[in-house]
């Protein structure tokens, strides 16, 4: 059973909050961070979402986003010294994810820090300076059902805006209710956040089913690229800059492209290399339940993190040193 009650009385009694999450934010992120502060404008608190990076073209559909204040827009001022009662910070445990320069110091102006997340834990160094409560479970499909399970413990009455930021939160961290992390209480929240209104089509349409035609040319660049090591089991492709230029696409329409790579059944698990500024790498690997492989240990190898059969790491260099260097590491 989670311990809600130190989380519930820090909401109640902060009138100041503000909401951050990981860089380069996914649809558990933008959804959790939307109901969280769509719930927060019901309780009448002061709040506020602030992030790194923009919100993804196909996440513009969710209610609420002009909540969202972008770090490098904001003078130092209003940034940290804004005075918060209470950070939420969802969807990532550790405080240098958020991408932003100046988190510790919002941090040391905030009275409270409260962490939601579904990631397996690690211990954030920063910990003993701030009054910290977690709820972390790991068990989760997503950050967005652990705020279902929250805002049903608080008694909050869900709106069908806050239904929809938390059913997409759900529907995209699971692949559309494909993946492993989908568990019969996944499928009961999702009900109950359908009988407030939102429809999963309208969902699956926004976030999988509406690509422009550069989005669908570099997924075309990823999929005649892919190879499978022999070595490794690795099926593994990249995208350059080159490739996005000419293509005419933006990164975040590489978003799920890798779990197309991932259905190779010949191969352990698989990644994608993306070079998003010069000599600046970003990998994303998946696996599958039935391959037998944790791709987080691969992840955190790497500097980076995130769940057993879906993870993330950022390096530096070309694609074709980070490959090297992914390959040496994986020989060991
Ligand atoms: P994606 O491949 O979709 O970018 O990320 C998959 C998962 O890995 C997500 O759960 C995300 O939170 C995690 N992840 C991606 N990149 C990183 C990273 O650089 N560091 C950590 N700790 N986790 C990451
Ligand atoms: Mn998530």
């Amino acid at each position: 059973m989670l311990n809600f009650i130190k989380p519930i009385e820090l909401i109640k009694t902060s009138g100041n909050i503000l909401i951050l999450t990981h860089k380069n934010p996914d649809g558990d992120a933008v959804g959790s961070v939307l109901g969280l502060g769509l719930m927060l404008d019901g309780l009448d608190k002061n709040n506020r979402v602030i992030l790194k990076d923009e919100v993804p073209k196909v996440l513009e559909f969710l209610p609420g986003r002009e909540k969202i204040k972008y770090a490098e827009d904001l003078a130092d001022d209003d940034l940290i010294g804004a005075g918060y009662d209470l950070v939420i910070l969802v969807d990532c445990a550790e405080l240098e994810r958020t991408g932003i320069r100046e988190v510790n110091k919002i941090i040391e102006s905030s009275k409270n820090l409260l962490i939601i997340d579904h990631h397996p834990e690690r211990e954030i160094k920063e910990e003993s300076f701030y009054n910290v409560a977690k709820i972390v479970n790991s068990e989760s499909s997503s950050t967005a059902e652990m705020l279902f399970e929250l805002f049903a413990e608080m008694k909050i009455k869900i709106t069908k805006e806050i239904a929809q930021c938390l059913l997409t939160g759900i529907f995209t961290d699971t692949g559309g209710f494909q993946h492993a992390n989908v568990s019969p209480r996944t499928l009961e929240v999702a009900a109950e956040l359908m009988k407030k209104g939102p429809r999963i089509n309208k969902i699956a349409q926004n976030i999988f089913n509406s690509k422009s035609i550069p989005a669908i040319k570099i997924w075309g660049r990823v999929l005649a690229r892919v190879k499978v090591d022999s070595e490794s089991g690795m099926s593994i492709s990249y995208i350059d800059k080159q490739d996005i230029k000419e293509c005419g696409a933006s990164y975040d329409e590489l978003s799920g492209v890798v779990n197309i790579i991932n259905t190779i059944s010949d191969s352990k698990f698989s990644l994608l290399l993306t070079e998003y500024q010069d000599q600046k790498i970003r990998g994303s690997l998946r696996s599958e339940e039935y391959k037998g492989v944790d791709v987080s240990k691969i992840a955190q190898d790497l500097g980076g993190g995130g769940h057993k059969l879906a993870s993330g790491f950022e390096l530096r260099g070309s694609i074709k040193e980070s490959l090297e260097f992914i390959r040496g590491k994986l020989r060991k």
